[in-house]
């Protein structure tokens, strides 16, 4: 693969006073999974919206490279052509099932109308391929009709995951995939997240504050505070010898 997937330029963007990012540059290769990591209030959630095309930066440049080699000047696109990229290349993972999930439809349809967005419309189809996914992501198939708000908030996050992927994305933006969850049940999103990132050699930008989660999933590291990338590199050369004082106290769980 020649270039990054994704590419972002000097990124700015204040809310008011308050500079939510503060110049942030980064790059994301194919089948690569960067972890943006740092406290409440960095800018983390707000980069990957501007990544995503969400919001729009004062200044800066996002590039993303599409499945045919064509560079998109992320911020210039208009809402239908995004909608488009984003639906075709893009997936989303959030923290709360509030922001990923349709809680007034059923598990198989939050997986089906991804795919019927792309144009599927064999419903017997549709329905088969949501239970394959439901066991993929460790979700009786059986419990295809059942409304998200009738399942864990583990299993609401594994469902997150299915209508994610369920389209075949190029790149995955997770923004605390296990916030807010148990400790057991962390760890058991993670190992699926792991898996199925591995074997779908998915790009993934990862926002999280949990360094054992970075740690595990993350090939590379970015550091954030106060809107600005203070060190970046291998997960493990961030985490066992990190240079920046900032990062130092975060992976001593000082912060
Ligand atoms: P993180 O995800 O790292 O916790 P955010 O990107 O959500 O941080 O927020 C970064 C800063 O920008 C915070 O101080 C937050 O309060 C502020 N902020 C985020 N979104 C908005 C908004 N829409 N309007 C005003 N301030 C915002
Ligand atoms: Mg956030």
């Amino acid at each position: 693969m020649n270039g990054p997937i994704l590419a972002a330029r000097d990124l700015h963007l204040a809310f008011g006073g308050l500079r939510a990012l503060d110049g942030v540059s980064l790059d994301l290769w194919p089948g690569e999974v960067v972890a943006i990591v740092g406290e409440s209030g960095s800018g983390k959630s707000t980069l990957l919206r501007v990544l995503a095309g969400q919001l729009r930066p004062q200044s800066g440049q996002v590039t993303y490279r599409d499945a045919e080699g064509v560079a998109h000047a992320v911020q210039s696109l208009s809402d239908a052509a995004l909608r488009r990229l984003s639906r075709a290349e893009w997936g989303f993972v959030h923290q709360s099932p509030r922001d990923g999930l349709r809680l007034g439809v059923s598990a198989g349809g939050n997986i089906g109308e991804r795919l019927m967005a792309l144009g599927a419309r064999h419903y017997g189809r549709l329905r088969e391929t949501a239970e394959a996914w439901l066991r993929r992501v460790e979700i009786d198939p059986g419990r295809l009709d059942d409304l998200p708000r009738a399942f864990s908030g583990g299993m609401q996050q594994r469902l997150q995951i299915a209508r994610a992927l369920v389209t075949g994305p190029r790149l995955v933006f997770m923004d605390e995939p296990t916030g807010g969850l148990d400790v057991s049940v962390q760890a058991r999103l993670l190992d699926l997240i792991r898996a199925l990132v591995a074997e779908l050699d998915l790009a993934v930008l990862l926002v999280t504050h949990d360094i054992a989660a970075a740690r595990l999933l993350a090939h590379r590291i970015l550091v954030m505070r106060r809107g600005r990338v203070v060190e970046a590199g291998l997960a493990d050369r961030v985490l066992d010898d990190p240079q920046h004082e900032y990062t130092q106290l975060l992976v001593s769980s000082v912060i």
